[in-house]
């Protein structure tokens, strides 16, 4: 996908949580991700929650809502979203409107091209062998390190299959929520 194609994707959520619009360049993001059910008509409706994976980014989806709903300025996160042979770089708007919603803006700040494609898939579920991906920045734990997909071992032997992840989220992201707390 292009850059210009992501720009500006957005999505308001009303109190339960449930998504009630979205704009910007929902759409051609979702086509553009080979998701084609994830166009604007098909998600209106339903819980943002459904499309979270995994408990411990749930759990940080949830403190992340508390936060704006209960604060009195937008926060803002980077995160990143890559691609098999892109490095997204993403900022997120989260802030909550006159009539009560949480609208979060999403917007591509810069992509970086990977030389090699770095094929990644959600695990059905967790084995020994199982990484673990954070779901903001992307990276994958090794034994000790947050590091890129490329860096990881078990990518050279998985490269053509995928590497199977499930999802988490890092130390070093979740600082960076809770920095939020404390900035309130
Ligand atoms: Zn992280």
């Amino acid at each position: 996908m292009t850059m210009n194609m992501a720009d500006r994707v957005e999505f308001n959520l009303n109190e339960q949580n449930i998504i009630v619009s979205v704009g910007g360049e929902w759409d051609q993001f979702a086509l553009a991700n080979n998701a084609p059910e994830l166009v604007g008509e098909q998600v209106i409706g339903l819980s943002v929650l459904d499309f979270v994976s995994g408990n411990v980014t749930r759990q940080f989806l949830q403190s992340l809502l508390q936060l704006v709903r209960s604060g009195s300025r937008p926060i803002e996160l980077e995160y990143r979203c890559d691609s098999p042979l892109e490095k997204r770089f993403m900022k997120m708007h989260v802030s909550l409107t006159l009539s009560g919603q949480v609208r979060f803006i999403n917007s591509t700040l810069r992509i970086e091209h990977r030389d090699q494609a770095c094929h990644i898939s959600k695990s059905v579920q967790r084995g020994k062998n199982t990484n673990i991906r954070c779901s903001i920045c992307n990276l994958i734990k090794s034994s000790h390190d947050w590091l890129e997909p490329e860096k990881i071992s078990a990518f050279n032997t998985q490269a053509h299959t995928g590497l199977q992840v499930v999802y988490g989220i890092c130390d070093s992201c979740a600082q960076q929520l809770q920095k939020q707390y404390l900035t309130q």
